[in-house]
Parts: structure tokens; sequence; C-alpha cells
């Protein structure tokens, strides 16, 4: 019988309110590992209501307090690293390395909100006027609600939740249905580090478990990484309804290669961020956009050899570069994006489509594909892919390059790879993308940094993590005081100034 799995809620692993279920899938394999809840706005009220009761201690539980629970949680996730690797590997796909590298990414979240102390110390300043001291200070909102996308289904939750929780919030985790037992198997180790019940929750679902969080009045904040029409879907509905919003979306990332750049350190760069994780990273480079034809040529001619032996099978398997993609269906949207692309002109170097990985024949695989004369006008350049299809455009110069990426309505992430360090500053000060690499190709910022993007990638004013993610899961308070000595001198109807 398929395993049934469960929602974490109030510090324990409880059944859903619900006859709706979907099916977890081993991407590797192509067959169902495991039946995922389709939670109700049921069980988001109970959810919700354990969270609520929660936030009234843990809110006024000192941060050097909340801090301790957070180091347990890093230790215990250190602990587990293999065994979370190896869940978020078999429903995901990504080969076992990389889901390690992921979790340890997310972990560097929790060690950064360790240091919660020291990031809610607020400003004081004394004598505003005389006898009068002034200060402010951050409090938390209260219930907060996380939505999660597939492609990392650790590292997501834990750039938001430990942040959150840090500094005081409750949390109701929503896993995207395609991977849920990572985001389950964390809640188990929160309890472990001793969290009290009901600060992290896990409803597992789909669109009517968000639904219902939009629908709450004591959801005070919804955090949310996915693809944008979602990611401006949920932006609308939640500000609408008085909500604090950070909603991350898709993405389209270019790599502009200039013909100053080193070729072999540039096509290994692209190899890893165009394919690594199956090219179902937000901030995997899509876009190559070599200036000049001899750069786009000799480009080409270093990667094809390249593509052709990257390995692909499960991720299970040692020596894989690349794991199968997410579902069925998405390997046929990605194979129906190369038709296109063929169809709409540009040349299709490496086809990726049609490869077998012996003992894994139903897994949902496809190899590197690489076009080459894309043109900004075609679906493949428009639109995400989010597969292991990178397309090469050329650019005479590098203010059309930067034209390029600032015309795309997408705006993640970007890179430049060149040894001069003029263009590198040109490109850094004019590029409309929210993080920037310069001879970096995946410039995921650091956990102290924050994380964002521009334009069709981020609706909202809060990036995750870092000192944006504190400010959004907190707010202002400042306080004005004086401790009157002697007499009143009177009612006074004129606005306070400093004379
Ligand atoms: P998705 O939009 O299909 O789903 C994301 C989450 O929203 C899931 O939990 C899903 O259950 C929920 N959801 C889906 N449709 C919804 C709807 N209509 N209303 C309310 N909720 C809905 O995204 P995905 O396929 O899981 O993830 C891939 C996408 O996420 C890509 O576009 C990728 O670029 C993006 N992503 C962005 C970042 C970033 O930081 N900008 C990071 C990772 C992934």
């Amino acid at each position: 019988m398929t395993k049934k799995l469960k929602n974490f809620i109030d510090g324990a692993l409880t059944d859903a309110q619900t006859d709706r279920w979907g099916d977890v899938y081993n991407p590797a394999l192509g067959t169902v590992a495991s039946q995922v809840p389709m939670s109700t706005k049921a069980d988001v009220v109970t959810a919700v209501a354990a969270a609520r009761r929660a936030f009234e201690g843990w809110s006024a539980t000192p941060a050097v307090r909340r801090a301790r629970v957070l180091f347990r949680f890093k230790a215990l996730i250190d602990q587990h690293m293999d065994e979370l690797a190896g869940l978020l590997t078999a429903e995901h796909g990504k080969v076992l390395d990389d889901a390690r590298g992921s979790i340890t990414r997310g972990m560097e979240v929790v060690e950064f909100a360790c240091g919660i102390p020291q990031l809610l110390k607020g400003e004081y300043t004394d004598q505003v006027g005389r006898g009068v001291d002034s200060w402010s200070f951050r409090q938390p909102l209260g219930v907060c609600a996380g939505i999660g996308p597939f492609n990392f289904p650790a590292m997501i939750p834990l750039w938001m939740a430990p942040v959150a929780i840090a500094c005081g919030n409750t949390f109701v985790m929503k896993p995207s249905e395609r991977v849920p037992s990572t985001a389950i198997r964390l809640a188990e180790l929160w309890h472990e580090a001793g969290l009290p019940n009901g600060v992290f929750n896990v409803v597992n679902g789909d669109k009517e478990v968000v639904d219902a969080f939009l629908a709450h009045p004591d959801v005070a904040a919804i955090s949310l990484v996915g693809s944008t029409p979602t990611a401006e879907s949920v932006y609308r509905q939640a500000t609408a309804a008085g909500k604090r919003v950070q909603a991350l979306g898709g993405a389209k990332n270019h790599m502009v290669v200039m013909p100053d750049a080193d070729l072999a350190h540039v096509s290994d760069a692209l190899m890893g961020a165009a394919y690594g994780s199956a090219g179902e990273r937000c901030m995997a480079i899509s876009v190559a956009v070599a200036v000049g034809d001899q750069t786009a040529d000799r480009l080409i001619e270093a990667l094809v050899p390249k593509i052709r032996a990257l390995r692909v099978g499960a991720g299970t398997q040692a020596g894989v570069d690349m794991g199968p993609l997410i579902t069925r269906a998405h390997l046929h949207r990605v194979s129906q994006y190369i038709a296109q692309g063929q169809e709409a002109g540009a040349r299709l170097v490496v086809d990726g489509r049609g490869l077998r990985v012996p003992g894994h024949e139903n897994g949902f695989f496809i190899g590197g594909s690489l076009f080459d004369h894309v043109t900004p006008g075609m679906t493949i350049y428009q639109e995400e892919i989010f597969g292991p299809v990178l397309c090469v455009v050329r650019a005479p110069d590098l203010e059309a390059a930067i034209h390029l990426v600032n015309a795309h309505r997408f705006g993640n992430g970007g890179a430049i790879f060149t040894s001069s360090g003029e263009a590198a500053d040109e490109f850094f000060k004019s590029i409309q993308v929210g993080m920037v690499g310069i001879n970096v190709p995946i410039p995921v910022p650091m956990a102290f940094h924050s994380f964002g993007g521009w334009k069709g990638s981020l609706f909202g004013d809060h990036y995750m993590h870092g000192p944006e993610g504190v400010r959004f899961f907190t707010r202002l308070k400042t306080v004005t005081s004086r401790w009157p000595r002697g007499v009143s001198g009177g009612a006074n109807f004129i606005m306070p100034t400093m004379k």
C-alpha cells in the first residue's frame, strides 16, 4: 500500500481532514512513492489556531533563549544531513551532493538567525528633548505562513521559517505538494530541538491551503516562492487582505560573455549554472549572451563536448551530474519548448530529448540541450523553461547585451564573465536584476545578505533572509519617554519641537 503522508501541527504528526490526495513521485523511477494529503481550510484553521496560541509564549521568550533552540536545530540538521538529502533526492531527483549543498545553504540561514539577539538590537537616543529619551525596536508580526516551490524542498523553507521564528513569530509552512517529506522531517527536527508546540507547523496541500491562508485573519504575513503567475496572484490577494507579503517568482537569468573572458572558465561555469539540478533552479543561467560572433562560435565549440559528456541518471547514483525533471508533465513541457525553438528558427546544436537511462526507463529524464542564434522575440527566450536548455543569444557589444537583459520581464540574477574591470563596472551598475555575478555564474547571496530579484521575479518590498528577512518578519515601534520631575508646566497645545 502507498505510504500516506501527514501534516505536522501543534508538535505532532496529524492526519489531514481531507479525502483528496496527490501522488508524490520518485522522478528517477517514474513511480508513485507516497501520497500527500490535499489539506482543507479546516486543517489550516487548526494549524493557525495552534500557531496563534503558541505566539503568546514564544514572542515573550527572550531572544537569547529563542536563539538557543536555533543552535540546537542547526546541529540537528547537520547531524541528519545525509538523511535529509536522501529524502530530498527521492522526491525531487537532484543529485545527492547538490541536495546536500542546498540543505547547507538553508542551514546557513539558521546560523544567521542564531544571531537574533544582535539583529534585534534597537536604536536609542538619549535626550531627544530635555528629560525625554527615545528608542526604536522591532516586534514580531504574529502567525506567518510560508509557501514553497518544488525545486528547493529544504532550502526555501529554511530561508523563511528560521528568521521568522527567531524574530518571535510562529509559522505555518505549506511545502510544494511534489516534495513534501523534507519539510515534515524538518518539523520533527524543530520539535527535537526544543521548539515549543505550535511554533512551526506544516500543512500539506495545494492552492486550497494557500487560499485558506489568504482568507485567514490571523495570518499576518505570507512568504512565497514559486512561479511568477502564482507569486503575482498571491501578492495581490494578500496585500488586498492587509497582509504583509514577499512573493518571489520566476526567472530568466543571463550570463554576458565578453570577448576577453577565459572561455575554458566560462564554459565550465555555464555547465554547472545551466545544467546543474537539471536547470530547475531560479538562479540557473538559461541565456548566454555572447558579445561578438567570434565569442559565440568559440563558446559553442567549448560547450558542445561538455554537454554531450553530461552524465544523466538517478540522483542517488555515484558520478551523476544531472538527475531527472520533477514530473512527466514537466518533461513534456520542456520537450515542447525545444520543438518551439526549432520551429522559430533557433539552431538546436545539442538535443537532449529522447534520452534513455538504463535501469530507469520510466524516469523523467532529458539530456542537456543547447540552442544558438536565439533571438529576443522567440518563446524560448521570453519564457522560463525551467529545464536543462541553454539559449545562446548573440549581441554586437556590451551595451546591446545590457539592453537585452534590461528589456526582459524577469530580473532575478545575472552575470558577466570578463577580464575587464571597466566592463564589469558598467554591467553591475546598469543591470536591472537583483543579484549580480562578476565571473560568478550563480550569485546566490549568503544567508547574512538578502536574496531577491527585480521586476517579474519579486512582488513585495522585502527580500528573503539576511537583514531584509528580519525587517520583513518584524515591525518597528518607537517609544518616546519622560519621567517628570517636579510640577507640571500646564497643557501645551503646540506641536512639540526642540527650540
Ligand atoms: P508553482 O508556482 O507551481 O508553485 C509554488 C507554490 O505555490 C506551491 O506550493 C504550489 O502548491 C502553490 N501554488 C501553485 N499554484 C497556485 C495558485 N494558483 N494559487 C496559489 N498557490 C499556488 O511553482 P513551482 O513549479 O513549484 O516552482 C518553480 C517556480 O518557482 C519557477 O518559476 C522558479 O523560477 C520559481 N522559483 C523562484 C525562486 C526565487 O527565489 N525567485 C526560487 C525557487 C523557485
